[in-house]
């Protein structure tokens, strides 16, 4: 399944635009390679850190891998035929953006340990004054911001927590540095991550408590490493590769079904999440505490094979009684009881709804986007703010999914962004702008659907705000958003030519 297109990119007589890329994560770099692709050279990409790969890169913890298949989980033009197993672990994740990054050539574009503090749109310029965190200016005509919705790792406040004596660390900051052999560890938060690194870290601690709030449905994950004449046979027939890849598509996009309000896939998913818990666990106390009570979708469906097994071990301890404070040497919960704890890890996830934090991003008459997003964060069709202009987003306000590959969805916005870029370039257009009333047709539609699925009802979940407006989420189909991204539809845009730009462009002061 390819989201991708091949576009070339010529300037009628016009600039080629300056573009600021924000992020080397696979947003950051699809833009880049896309460009590449098209011809054009004219970007430079800011990454805060010393390497690409964005999540890939941060989330080093023991057992971190992805939970959508490999030959989907990539891109459809750079295809990887040699996925060492379903669901690839992160060094081999991470490794192929790398690999990608190497083949475009990209490192020469790339401004790593770069960290950007706050962009302004200036009108009189139609350039973007972008401001990095050392205090260098840069000037851009365009920004792709590809940070994502999971860069910003959340620790709760929680009382005492600065007094802790031993160690504590986010599994997004993992502390390899750190040995967990014979100690007694308190993890907080059990969700996608965590359920990852607990059964990793398990057999290695002397007691391991994990701090449950709410239990989750978890599936068995149909992984395994592919044989060697399934590898013989992707190599010599590459064409095998993209039937494999079309058909995992199709099947998790089956899965969007269990979204729906009370919906028969959701009871499905319920089914077999009880009879792996029942399979494994025996304890009814324990079954009872690992048993949701929500339904299935509303927050992320999980897959392992080891969870369950890891909580039926011995030195594993499942605590649901509420978190008071965190003491000296222990978690204290609000029964009184005291886990005493030598290293605590939070598995605590992201800000995912403080969209682009902590930059500032300024558009017309320098509003602040958190000004405009005061209600929680929305854009037209995920990727552009009314207001914003020349400012794109990838994995923006509601693009994120539950059931199928996020790079699906980046492609289908890169594909979106490269068609303003072409309608700028060739049109001499100065800036692009989303008509407001467009962005909120847009949003109503995208709301009311969101109405009818399982994240509207009665769960929390990192996809809606405090106020419960669902914020993160797409809300259909992954071919629905296809459908809608094939073709930019620059009708809705405001356009302002260069030549009724009043100053010339400038250049930021290196
Ligand atoms: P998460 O799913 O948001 O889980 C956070 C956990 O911390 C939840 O169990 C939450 O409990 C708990 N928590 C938050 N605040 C707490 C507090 N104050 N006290 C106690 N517990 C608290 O975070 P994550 O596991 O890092 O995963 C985030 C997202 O990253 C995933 O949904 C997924 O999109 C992505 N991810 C993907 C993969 C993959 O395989 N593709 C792997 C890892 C992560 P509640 O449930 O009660 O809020």
């Amino acid at each position: 399944m390819s989201a991708a297109i091949q576009h070339s990119l010529a300037p009628a007589g016009g600039k080629t635009p300056e573009i600021a890329i924000f992020g080397t994560g696979a947003a950051g770099l699809c833009t880049a390679m896309q460009l590449k692709k098209a011809g054009i050279h004219s970007f430079t990409i800011y990454e805060k850190s010393d390497g690409v790969g964005g999540t890939w890169r941060d989330n080093t913890y023991p057992g971190a891998g992805c939970d959508i298949p490999s030959h989907l989980y990539s891109f459809s033009f750079e295809h990887k035929r040699d996925w060492s197993r379903k669901f690839a672990l992160q060094p081999e994740i991470n490794a192929y953006f790398e690999e990608c990054a190497e083949k475009y050539d990209l490192t020469r574009h790339i401004r790593f340990n770069t960290e950007i503090a706050s962009a302004e749109f200036d009108e009189d310029t139609a350039q973007w004054h972008i401001k990095t965190t050392e205090g260098e200016e840069r000037m851009a005509d365009i920004v792709v911001s590809g940070v994502g919705q999971l860069n910003q790792p959340f620790i709760p406040e929680i009382a005492g927590r600065d007094g802790f004596k031993g160690v504590q660390f986010h599994s997004a900051r993992w502390r390899h540095d750190v040995n967990l052999k014979g100690k007694r560890v308190a993890v907080i938060g059990n969700g996608a991550s965590a359920i990852q690194f607990v059964p990793e870290i398990a057999p290695e601690a002397a007691e391991l408590t994990l701090f449950q709030r709410t239990p989750n449905w978890v599936i068995p994950k149909a992984d395994r490493p592919y044989t060697k004449l399934e590898l013989a046979l992707f190599k010599a027939f590459p064409f095998l590769t993209k039937i494999h890849r079309a058909m995992i598509y199709l099947t998790l996009e089956r899965n969007f079904l269990a979204f729906k309000k009370d919906s028969f896939f959701s009871k499905l998913f319920e089914r077999q999440a009880r009879k792996e818990l029942e399979s494994h666990i025996q304890d009814p106390e324990l079954r009872a505490k690992l048993t949701p009570d929500y339904p299935a979708g509303c927050k992320r469906i999980l897959l392992s094979n080891d969870w369950y097994p890891a909580m039926a071990r011995k030195n594993v301890h499942v605590e649901t009684n509420a978190i008071d404070h965190i003491g000296e040497n222990a978690v204290v919960t609000k029964d009184g009881t005291v886990h005493p704890a030598d290293i605590i890890i939070y598995g605590t996830g992201f800000k995912a709804t403080d969209f682009l934090c902590p930059m500032e991003i300024r558009g017309l008459g320098g509003r602040l986007i958190n000004d405009a997003w005061k209600d929680g964060a929305e854009a037209h069709r995920g990727v552009a703010v009314a207001g914003f202009p020349n400012f794109f987003m990838l994995y923006g306000p509601n693009t994120n999914l539950g059931h199928n590959s996020i790079i699906f969805m980046i492609e289908c916005q890169v594909n979106y962004v490269m068609q303003c870029i072409e309608e700028m370039m060739a049109g001499d257009i100065a800036w692009l702008d989303v008509k407001p009333e467009a962005m909120t047709r847009f949003n109503t539609a995208l709301q009311d659907e969101i109405k009818k699925s399982v994240w509207a009802g009665g769960c929390t979940s990192w996809y809606k705000t405090e106020s419960g407006k669902v914020t993160n989420n797409w809300s259909s189909f992954t071919a629905k958003y296809w459908w809608q991204m094939r073709k930019a539809d620059l009708e809705n845009f405001a356009k302002v030519a260069r030549s009724k730009i009043k100053a010339p462009a400038r250049q930021a002061a290196e």
